[in-house]
């Protein structure tokens, strides 16, 4: 049981006990206490890969020196956009994912 189903558990349980009944409820509890313990049976579908973190920063393609960085303003269209500046020439440019970012790759071996 983790944080999440104990939660989930506490919000879900008044409703089953007026649906469903004392003795019920009991079972019922029981089954879902059961779907979130990280013990019982284990997903063969799930893979597990080692990952490494890595900096994506974008540099300024005018003066070749500075970086982009977000002004803190956010455009909200579909998708958002991040409107940035260079830290050197000031060129505005205009991104739909914010720099400097983490992505996660898979790590090398
Ligand atoms: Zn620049």
């Amino acid at each position: 049981m983790n944080h999440l189903g104990l939660a989930l558990l506490h919000l879900v349980s008044p409703f089953i006990k007026v649906a469903a009944g004392p003795i019920l409820t009991k079972r019922i509890k029981h089954e879902i206490w059961e779907s979130f313990d990280p013990t019982v049976g284990v997903d063969m579908a799930i893979e597990k890969t080692p990952l490494q973190a890595v900096r994506a920063d974008r540099r300024c393609d005018q003066c070749a020196e500075g970086y982009f960085r977000p002004t803190g303003v956010v455009l909200a269209s579909c998708p958002a956009q991040y409107p940035h500046r260079c830290s050197i020439c000031d060129r505005a440019q205009t991104f739909t994912e914010r720099y400097p970012h983490v992505v996660y790759e898979d790590a090398k071996a």
